[in-house]
């Protein structure tokens, strides 16, 4: 019997047309002896629309155009789909969120997927809430004893009502330069390097326009690399891979629109650093209680001191994404890494019910 899939992707955030391209890779690299396609399209405004079961790999955008009138709120679509759930037929042996960022990474969809009692690839909601919010992901690896670089957080009334005494604690316990983030992103988005007073205010500034919650972190100079983690309850890791951005740091142009950073696969560490970014991955994983996958990134120092900077609950999943190649070059394809996933899906509903 063929495994009714259904793939959820677009969506309201700014990595909306990632996504779009992920799915259509996806489905392309999809068996259609053993997978049924469903795709559900959340468009730029948040409404979700579902599309016509598709018999055919796409080759392109247009043949996942569907009709406006099948356009509903994410409850009423969600209604429809439990209500399909009781017509053996129709309902969906599984979900595959192809989403970044807030709505979609973050545990929202996950925990509609949780009510429909639907098994779903990737993380739950907690590990996926965890994972988008930059302080708790820190305070949990803290509270795991990972090594990280040292940060401090702001709410926007914190910052409003006395902005000189937050930079004045930036600059006292953490220096130039430093890092500014919205706690709850990804793709770089809202992210500025600071060498001073002048570039901080506007580094506050720009990320309070994202979010009422900021971190800043110390700036390492390091090597960034990054791992792959896949499994349940015993997750494993694929290859180390290094990224090297040609410009100050891989911000968002750096990943989507110039396209010349170097992936460089695997990367070249030495057996006992690649030994320790393991273990440091596999405990992150463990103690955001992730499941299915995770891209774990990290700084590694010149001294060779290896510190986590986040994981990804639902890493870039285009055939090109980091995550898929450093499992390639650890010998799982790209199709097969799907169907992978979507047996963790399944295990991991299994377990629970
Ligand atoms: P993504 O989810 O796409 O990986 P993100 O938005 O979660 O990205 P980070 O990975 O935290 O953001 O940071 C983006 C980039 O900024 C890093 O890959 C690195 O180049 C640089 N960077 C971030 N924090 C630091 C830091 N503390 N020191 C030095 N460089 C940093
Ligand atoms: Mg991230
Ligand atoms: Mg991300
Ligand atoms: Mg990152």
């Amino acid at each position: 019997m063929k495994t009714k899939l259904g793939l959820l992707y677009g969506g309201k955030s700014a990595e909306h047309s990632v996504s779009l391209q992920t799915a259509l890779a996806v489905i392309k690299a999809l068996d259609l002896e053993k997978f049924e396609i469903h795709p559900i399209y959340i468009n730029t405004e948040g409404r979700w629309i579902k599309g016509p079961e598709l018999t055919g790999p796409v080759d392109n955008v247009k043949a996942l155009e569907f009709c406006p009138e099948d356009s509903l709120t994410p409850a009423a679509l969600a209604l429809a789909i439990f209500q399909a759930a009781d017509q053996e037929q129709a309902s969906l042996d599984v979900v595959f969120p192809l989403l970044h960022g807030p709505n979609g990474e973050d545990g929202t969809v996950q925990g509609l997927l949780e009510l429909l009692n639907l098994p779903y690839v990737g993380n739950g909601v907690l590990a996926s809430a965890a994972g988008m919010d930059k302080v708790l992901m820190k305070n949990i690896f803290a509270q795991a004893g990972l090594a990280q670089v040292n940060y401090v957080a702001f709410i926007k009334r914190e910052w409003d009502k006395a902005r000189e005494s937050a930079y004045e604690k930036v600059e006292a316990e953490l220096g130039y330069p430093c890092f500014v983030k919205p706690a709850n992103l990804g793709s770089s988005v809202g992210i500025s390097k600071c060498r001073n007073r002048e570039e901080l205010e506007a580094a506050f500034e720009e990320a309070f326009q994202f979010d009422r919650k900021v971190i800043i972190e110390e700036g390492v100079i390091a090597r960034e690399i990054e791992v792959g983690v896949l499994g349940n309850d015993e997750p494993e890791c694929s290859v180390a891979g290094e990224i090297v951005p040609k410009k100050d740091f891989y911000d968002y142009k750096a990943k989507y629109e110039d396209g010349n950073t170097a992936l460089i696969i695997p990367a070249d560490i030495t057996e006992a650093e690649y030994r320790e970014l393991k273990e440091m991955a596999v405990q992150a994983f463990k103690a955001l209680d992730c499941s299915g996958l995770v891209r774990a990134d990290f700084f590694l120092t010149k001294e060779g001191k290896l510190l986590i900077n986040e994981v990804n609950t639902m890493p870039g999943f285009t055939p090109f994404s980091m995550f898929p190649l450093l499992w390639k070059h650890t010998g799982v394809e790209y199709p097969q890494l799907i169907e992978r996933l979507v047996e963790l899906a399944k295990e991991r509903h299994d377990e629970k019910q």
